[in-house]
């Protein structure tokens, strides 16, 4: 008699390395492989850049298995119907998954356990993206945290992360039914990468996505940025972190391969970074860690104000404004360089993603969840824990949030963070003429050096949509409105 398969569902994890749900799987007879392009109604569909990131990222997992004896078998359509009917079809006893932590994934996981149970079939879940899970770290009463630093300290306590497990040597295919290898698809039948416009050329130009473009992304970094990361991260105009959020969206590396890669980095003298750094860089992945702490305790994070009295919050909502943000047209040097980097990259350094949110927030005066929504839509990580939870933070009305009345100015922030303007060059070259005593104020600019760069301001550049301090007072006010707490 042939064993029954296991099968082992793909989600937030496309990696072999490192990978408890694989690792348990292979203790089951031959695997099916599974990923599902989720098109079910419940579930917010990913944003445009990373489709392109999934297309390619299942590629390499693809070949990945394939190297290993295995086959990826990709599905599209709803996983509470197509998931039951495939263990049926292919008599699996084990259904194997890593967990997600969004209120749609959890809810469905639920009730697939519950189907899948009565089926007859076990189902068994793994932590693969987190050094905790979001329910592990409490306080002292037993509830979840609102502010980040007591919630790194009690994280910190739950003692180090697991070793990570290596990838499997092989992988023991297990036969398809006939009816199941009829709706096998391709990656190109998913039709996740853009054709008409192909506008993803600055993202091939900028990433590997897959489990080796991880591997290689975090070995580059432990050798170069991680020296000075404490100080420099804040720098958009150097490479000065990691880049590696797109993998980690996607798990094609995880936390904790990166926790135990730094400290035996570190360890060994193998770094040029020192242990300030690394505790700097550890506590960057703690943001995220909390920011999933919040999505779990918070399902709704993308829609609903943390603090619910920013329900009452008179947004002003102008849609030229808005446009004008997303296009890189503000005329703030800084904004645009990093609304423009989103556009080119599917990525924006940090400091600048708070720069532009800040902007549109406060100057602007438009609801946060706009700006969440386009970042959704543009950013290879667009993460559903990290970009909520960010917004929010800078909004004024998320958990450890910046006091609504701290408004980023753009200026003072661009001379700080891009003292000699060449991040702003890089990616608004019409200004790459102006030195860096105006380029982040082109307006102030004398009139001859607007000549020599040959900038005319309204025709090569815009002049800015907004003065900083009507737009600040603006803001102040509206936020009085709100009742105090
Ligand atoms: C408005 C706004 C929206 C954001 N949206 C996202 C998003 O959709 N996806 C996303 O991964 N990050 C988001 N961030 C957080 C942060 O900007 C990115 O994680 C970071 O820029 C990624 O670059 P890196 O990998 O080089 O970071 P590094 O500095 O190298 O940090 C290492 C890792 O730590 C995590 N991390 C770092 N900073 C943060 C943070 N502030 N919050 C949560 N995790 C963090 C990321 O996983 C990152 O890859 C957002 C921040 C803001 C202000």
């Amino acid at each position: 008699m042939t064993a029954r398969p296991a099968l082992l569902w793909f989600r937030d994890d496309l990696r072999l390395a490192d990978n408890p749900a694989l690792q348990a799987a292979l203790d089951h007879g031959p695997l099916i492989c599974l990923y599902i392009l989720d098109s079910s109604a419940e579930r917010r569909p990913i944003g445009a850049a990373a489709r392109w990131w999934l297309s390619r990222s299942l590629t390499a997992l693809s070949e990945a298995i394939a190297a290993k004896g295995g086959e990826l078998l990709i599905l599209r359509g709803g996983p509470a119907e197509l998931l039951p009917a495939l263990v049926e079809l292919a008599g699996c006893r084990h259904v194997l998954w890593n967990r997600r932590y969004d209120g749609a994934a959890i809810a469905l996981d639920k009730s697939l356990k519950a189907t899948l149970a009565a089926a007859g079939a076990s189902v068994e879940s793994f932590n693969a993206g987190l050094l905790n899970e979001p329910w592990q770290v409490t306080t002292k009463a037993g509830g979840p945290f609102r502010m980040f630093t007591p919630y790194w300290r009690a994280a910190r306590d739950c003692g180090e992360p697991a070793a990570p497990l290596p990838a499997p040597a092989a992988l023991t295919r297990a036969a398809l039914p006939p009816a199941l290898r009829e709706q096998a698809l391709t990656v190109a039948d998913l039709a996740l990468e853009p054709t008409a416009p192909d506008w993803a050329g600055g993202l091939r130009a900028t990433w590997s996505p897959g489990e080796d473009g991880a591997r290689k992304r975090l070995a580059g970094f432990l050798d170069g940025a991680l020296d000075g990361y404490r100080d420099g991260r804040d720098r958009p105009d150097r490479p000065s972190t990691s880049r590696l959020s797109p993998h980690l969206r996607f798990g094609e590396i995880g936390p904790r391969q990166i926790w135990h890669a730094l400290q035996a980095a570190l360890a060994a003298g193998r770094t040029p970074g020192s242990a300030g750094d690394v505790e700097k860089f550890l506590a960057e992945l703690g943001w995220r860690e909390f920011s999933y702490h919040l999505l779990f305790h918070n399902p709704d994070l993308a829609e609903d104000n943390l603090d619910r009295r920013f329900d009452a919050m008179p947004w002003l909502n102008d849609a030229a404004a808005l446009a004008a943000w997303r296009a890189g047209r503000t005329g703030y040097p800084i904004v645009d360089a990093g609304m423009r980097e989103l556009w080119q990259t599917g990525w924006m350094h940090n400091r600048v993603r708070m720069i532009t949110a800040s902007f549109l927030i406060k100057h602007l005066l438009s609801d946060w969840r706009a700006g969440e929504a386009w970042f959704w839509d543009t950013l290879v990580d667009a993460d559903p824990a990290s970009n909520p939870a960010s917004w929010q933070w800078i909004a004024g009305c998320g958990a450890d949030a910046a006091p609504y009345f701290r408004v980023f100015n753009p200026v003072i922030q661009g001379e700080k963070f891009d003292p000699d303007g060449a991040y702003v060059r890089r990616f608004v070259p019409e200004l790459t003429g102006l030195d860096a005593r105006v380029v982040h104020r082109p307006w102030e600019a004398p009139a001859d050096a607007l000549a020599r760069a040959g900038i005319v301001l309204g025709r090569d550049y815009p002049r800015p949509i907004v003065a900083l301090d009507a737009g600040r007072r603006r803001a102040l006010d509206a936020f009085s409105t709100l009742r105090p707490e």
